[in-house]
């Protein structure tokens, strides 16, 4: 409708997950009239983030270093638990949900799922428990059991699913922390 230019935009704003053709059309539409130093702010500021930050190579959470504080944290509990976002993690860590350690894998991520899956098998052998606790959606609970069964296969550690007094298709970024808390603490053994 308004050229090429702004198609190709579209299509870029597109790639991101989660977001729909009618999502990055806004944002097209925000960037479109967005005054000069506003729109140098924000490239900037995403080129930033983009050359500063990246992937911790054990945990997938975002860090200024190769690997981030938690990993490096050894006072930590032998306890691995698997989530599904950067978001997630920051809500355990800041209301001090959990003591072990992390390993965010998005499963939504096709494109990465056998990397991810290759990654933890490779990392598992540290903890001595394996706590899945994916969201209770359709898909985050089909993906509990495909990975269980996995886990179950290749390794000999415990391993448990959180357990939701919350109704089935919400997702763990709505929950209270006290929900959350009390999922991981009513975890039930995978077996
Ligand atoms: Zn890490």
């Amino acid at each position: 409708m308004f050229g090429p230019e702004f198609e190709k935009l579209i299509e870029s704003l597109k790639k991101i997950p989660g977001i729909t053709k009618k999502q990055s059309e806004k944002v097209a539409f925000y960037i479109l009239n967005l005054d000069y130093q506003t729109l140098n702010e924000l490239i900037n500021s995403m080129k930033t983030v983009n050359q500063n930050l990246n992937k911790c190579i054990t945990c997938n959470f975002i860090t200024k270093n190769i690997q981030c504080d938690i990993c490096l944290d050894v006072s930590r509990t032998k306890k691995l638990l698997l989530i599904e976002s950067n978001n997630d993690v920051i809500k355990m860590e800041n209301n001090k949900i959990f003591d072990g350690k992390y390993f965010i894998f998005d499963y939504k991520n096709r494109e990465e799922l056998n990397q991810n899956l290759e990654n933890l098998l490779k990392r598992i052998q540290e903890f001595s428990e394996i706590i899945i606790s994916f969201s209770p959606t359709m898909e985050g609970l089909t993906f509990t059991n495909y990975l269980a069964k996995i886990l179950l296969e290749k390794t000999n550690k415990k391993i448990s699913k959180i357990s939701f007094g919350i109704p089935i298709g919400s997702s763990i970024d709505y929950m209270d922390e006290f929900s959350i808390k009390e999922s991981i603490d009513n975890r039930k053994e995978i077996k």
